[in-house]
């Protein structure tokens, strides 16, 4: 796993330190590694010839204490790589839930490529599993070669030639499990996306009926998995089984090429079986190498992925604190829309502190665009979006979060308290802004009469409210700490007579404290509180002006068409 800038490579640098610590129990415990065969060597040729019982016990007492040292070094290892796989996790999981969350509004569906949150956890299970400890006891084979060919230098061969063999084996594995293990990882990925989508649909699914002809779809995709899977199983099953006969194939013909060898009185038989012992020894951590390769591959392909991720994600550079605006909000020549696409073209309007704006326009016009451009979410092309004097980017959208208000059309709510989710989460807000927020939006008299009023756990769908209650809470939450520019993107769609004249009230509120409240209207009761008018059609501004003059000329030619419309 190669160094690098960014993000990863800071938090491989900051464990260099603790990997070269691991590296460096290498030393003591490959060389204790050894005390079984020499153990081996002289029972034959010393214990069992002299027939000295204490030579037996002072050498089993050695032994034993030897065994202990080597436990005690290979446990501090497997703690020590336990502490480094979770250091890496702790260090890149903030960055990569942020990176999960804000890539489909940088890159749109290219999105779903990358699963930050997956890869790190593919790197975390790797490291904290046997596979680093293999690999790092690898670079040991010449080492114990070299004591074969001390011991004589034909068994030295024999042993250089299977580890030959050994090692084109395993560059053949990591031939043949590149691709599968990428091809696992994606269909992983698709799975738990349909899972996602099923959980999340299913009302639709039980309402229409939808689940027999779901499970048909979901096993067939399943079966593909399966079949993918039982093949990349298969091989990696194969190159395993093929490395452990080898071995012992290799032990056996060591052994045989010892006898030889002490037939011909070249060797005594204690190196004869300790040469035996000693090239399998050899092989071993190859073989559990392989066996972890499947993991290995995965941990590199997802941190070459969650690298890549972080880089399209980039660093939000620091930002200077600007004054938050406080008198006008300028749209000149907007051209912008989700990522790749430009659907907004050429939108100028301008508004003051206290104007309220309505966006209307048939379905497909580009209103909820223009709203998502508006707080930020989908960047500006070209043309400028200012508020004041500055324009919106040169705000970090932390900075953003104090002057913005934004409802969207769907809503979720986080788990968490109501306060919470009122609250935006901001760990010093206060209960008075918070109560505030929540009077504004009528929501107050609701939340009281909830089983513990702002305290209240509500679930990540907020599923124990109606979507009425939802939509109230999530205005509280746009209103909170007053923003100065209000975006609401259809804030009536679920609420009563009351709740609309609560709405309209809230704007009107919003207003005479000097915000800019921008309402996208599908009903066109919420146009009550606003006095200017955007009219929207195929991306572009039909009509921009006071609320009066564009409803006249909208309605003029056949009334209650264009809001009616809607
Ligand atoms: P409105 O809110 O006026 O109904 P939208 O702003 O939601 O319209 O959508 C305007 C157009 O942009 C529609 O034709 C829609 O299909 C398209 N659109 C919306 N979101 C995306 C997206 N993420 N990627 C591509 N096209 C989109």
């Amino acid at each position: 796993m190669q160094m690098d800038s960014g993000a990863i490579g800071a938090s491989l640098r900051s464990l260099r330190p603790a990997l070269a610590g691991v590296a460096a129990l290498g030393l003591p415990i490959n060389l204790l590694m050894l005390t079984g065969p020499l153990f081996m060597l002289q029972i034959y040729d010393r214990v069992l010839v002299s027939g000295s019982v204490p030579t037996l016990v002072v050498l089993g007492g050695l032994a034993a204490g030897l065994f202990l040292f080597y436990g005690l070094l290979e446990g501090t290892r497997s703690r020590v790589l336990l502490r480094i796989s979770q250091r890496f996790d702790a260090q890149l999981s903030a960055a990569g839930f942020e990176c999960s969350v804000s890539l489909p509004q940088m890159i749109g569906r290219s999105a779903h490529r990358y699963d930050p949150i997956g890869d790190l956890e593919a790197v975390r299970r790797f490291l904290a599993g046997p596979g680093p400890a293999a690999i790092f006891d690898i670079p040991w084979m010449p080492f114990y070669l070299g004591v074969i060919y001390l011991f004589h230098p034909v068994l030295g061969f024999a042993a250089a030639g299977g580890v030959f063999v050994i090692c084109i084996l395993v560059g053949l594995n990591e031939l043949f499990s590149r691709r599968p293990a990428a091809m696992a990882r994606r269909l992983d990925m698709q799975r738990s996306a349909t899972a996602e989508e099923g959980r999340s649909n299913g009302e639709v699914i039980a309402a229409m009926g939808m689940m027999d002809a779901l499970k048909e779809r979901w096993s067939l995709s399943n079966g593909d998995r399966l079949d993918k899977q039982r093949w990349t199983g298969d091989r990696a099953n194969l190159f395993s089984t093929i490395i452990k006969t080898f071995r012992f194939l290799l032990q056996s013909a060591i052994l045989g090429i010892g006898a030889w060898l002490v037939i011909a009185h070249e060797i005594t038989p204690g190196i004869m079986i300790a040469a035996s012992i000693m090239a399998s020894r050899t092989l071993a951590p190859v073989e559990q190498a392989v066996g972890q390769w499947r993991n290995f591959v995965a941990a590199r392909q997802g941190l070459r992925r969650l690298k890549e991720a972080l880089e399209t994600r980039g660093d939000e550079p620091e930002r200077m604190a600007l004054p938050l605006p406080r008198t006008s909000l300028n749209v000149q020549n907007l051209v912008s829309g989700p990522p790749g696409h430009t659907l907004l073209q050429d939108v100028s309007f301008s508004l003051g502190a206290g104007d309220g704006l309505g966006i209307i326009g048939p379905s497909g016009a580009g209103k909820t665009t223009l709203a998502r451009v508006l707080v930020g979410v989908y960047p500006v092309v070209r043309g400028s979006l200012r508020l004041d004097q500055s324009d919106l980017c040169q705000w970090s959208s932390r900075q953003r979060g104090a002057f913005i208000g934004y409802l969207p059309q769907d809503i979720q709510l986080f788990s968490g308290t109501v306060a919470q989710n009122i609250a935006r989460f901001a760990p010093s807000a206060v209960a008075k802004d918070i109560i505030q927020a929540a009077r504004l939006a009528d929501a107050h008299a609701l939340i009281s009469a909830l089983p513990d009023g702002y305290n209240t756990q509500i679930g990540a769908r907020g599923s124990a409210l109606s979507r009425g209650q939802v939509q109230r809470i999530a205005l509280a939450r746009a209103l909170f700490a007053n923003p100065f520019l209000v975006v609401l993107d259809e804030p009536n769609s679920n609420l009563d007579s009351n709740g609309e004249a609560a709405l309209t009230s809230a704007i009107r509120t919003m207003r005479d404290t000097g915000s800019i409240v921008i309402v996208v209207a599908h009903r066109p009761n919420v146009l009550v509180g606003v006095d200017n008018i955007l009219l929207m059609e195929s991306g572009r501004v039909r009509r921009f002006g006071p609320k009066e003059d564009v409803l006249k000329k909208v309605l003029a030619p056949v009334p209650g068409s264009v809001v009616a419309a809607q």
